[in-house]
């Protein structure tokens, strides 16, 4: 397949080897496909690339343009594609069921659904075994707010700031990012400060930012709260992992004062961080209600909430029902990927990849000023872009510039943080050593070349 770039500097980055031809393209090109979407889609602000991006096939982590031209994947479709595009065990699974049974509701009984929510209960730690399957994050997430309302007959819900939990109208009130937020009435939502180390602050100092939480508590509600909710590396605003220690203290806050903790496990789930399967595990913390989404389904639109049976009874005062949650295809398809992630090691690899692609970003701060944190654990690496590091004054249009560059090379990444200073490198758990490596050496010529 084609390499990065048709031109012969000796230093150009080159994508890995991959021995895979994608499909000959007959379809629609670039221009045609993006007039229809600017005539028939919504607008959005979210980012595009400037010249439109059109792309055809998914194999592993790469992807493939209209004319053939392969790019690594270094994003997975928003931190989504865990296995790999078109896995080969996940697609056969999903064909397989396809072919018996595409819908059934929860009024009649079938195994697909049944042998997931059994295979996901066994991956969570203490009373967590009882499981709900929704559509998507903030679908999860709703449900989570919820379960959280009813169960303490509170209503209050805290979150952190820099916090993204969805975009409907009640997780809009969680996540607390201005770039995602509409002037809709919230609800009782508190956003606390956010322990981030780099720009928080108290720093890393857990113990502080923890008291904060309290005198919000105290100061700002009844004394009782419903809940509270957090990512343990938050994804869209620019995978910061929070202070360590900072969860245990809080989750001990919050039972205090009669709420229950949730942890939204959206990105950082499934082995993802590469120390543990779940990320609320890297802070020593076991929730009462968990949200998932992104990775669970490789790509299916495919959520779950997870709780105990405790909090689970609750539902029951009302019929707890949506259509198509469970359905068997991508049932069929997310206990495949639990099975794919299991049986090829993806955990221990995101560790091994993950802090190799660490180390070496580090080291890279010593040659580019502009670099002014590397963060994050196995394949959610964080990488935010300042034009003065003690002021950490945030780079955006040099990040704007280096997002286009590093397609050019032909690696594609994400991009995040309230100020889009931050680009995101969590690709399909495939991602090799070379893949990383190639990540970096991109990431030194563009910013050389800016
Ligand atoms: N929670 C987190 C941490 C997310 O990153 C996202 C999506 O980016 C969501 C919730 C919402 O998920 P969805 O887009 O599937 O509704």
């Amino acid at each position: 397949t084609t390499s990065a770039s048709a031109t012969h500097d000796a230093h150009l980055p080159l994508l890995p080897a991959f021995d895979y031809q994608p499909q000959p393209y007959k379809g629609p090109l670039a221009d045609e496909v993006f007039a229809k979407r600017k005539k028939f889609l919504g607008p959005s602000l979210f980012h595009y690339y400037q010249k439109p991006l059109n792309i055809v096939e998914g194999k592993m982590q790469y992807l493939f343009d209209e004319s053939g031209r392969r790019y690594l994947d270094a994003f997975a479709g928003i931190v989504t594609v865990s296995c790999g595009h078109c896995h080969p065990e996940v697609l056969n699974a999903i064909m397989e069921q396809g072919k018996l049974l595409q819908h059934a509701t929860t009024i009649y009984l079938h195994h697909a659904i049944a042998d997931f929510a059994e295979a996901l209960a066994s991956k969570m730690p203490g009373n967590l075994k009882v499981v709900y399957f929704v559509n998507s994050g903030s679908e999860a997430n709703e449900l989570a707010m919820l379960m959280a309302r009813l169960y303490t007959g509170n209503l209050g819900m805290i979150s952190l700031r820099n916090s993204y939990h969805g975009g409907s109208s009640s997780t809009i009130g969680l996540t607390a990012l201005n770039t995602w937020k509409y002037p809709i009435p919230e609800g009782e939502i508190h956003h606390v400060i956010n322990p981030d180390p780099y720009r928080g602050v108290f720093g890393s100092d857990a113990t502080r930012y923890a008291k904060e939480v309290q005198d919000h508590i105290d100061y700002g509600t009844s004394g009782n709260v419903a809940g509270f909710i957090a990512e343990t590396i938050q994804g869209v605003g620019g995978a910061v992992e929070l202070a360590p220690g900072y969860l245990k203290l809080v989750y001990d806050i919050i039972h205090k004062a009669g709420g229950v903790c949730i942890a939204d496990e959206v990105q950082t789930g499934f082995g993802r961080t590469g120390s543990h399967y779940w990320g609320f595990e890297t802070q020593g913390v076991i929730p009462d209600i968990v949200t998932m989404a992104k990775g669970i389904g490789n790509g299916l639109p495919l959520g779950a909430v997870v709780t105990t049976t405790e909090i689970a009874s609750v539902m029951a005062q009302k019929i707890q029902f949506n259509t198509f949650g469970g359905n068997p295809v991508c049932s069929a398809g997310g206990l495949a990927v639990l099975q794919v992630l299991d049986k090829e090691k993806r955990q221990s690899h995101c560790d091994v990849v993950g802090s190799h692609l660490l180390e070496r970003l580090k080291s890279l701060m010593h040659r580019h000023e502009i670099i002014g944190d590397v963060r994050g654990r196995g394949l959610m690496v964080g990488i935010e872009l300042v034009t003065d590091r003690k002021e950490k004054i945030p780079a955006k249009a040099e990040t704007a510039v280096l997002f286009e560059k590093l397609r050019e090379l032909g690696v594609l990444v994400g991009k995040g943080g309230l100020h889009g200073n931050v680009f995101r490198i969590k690709p399909p758990m495939c991602f090799t050593k070379d893949d990383a490596d190639f990540v970096v050496d991109a990431l030194d010529y563009a910013i050389s070349t800016l």
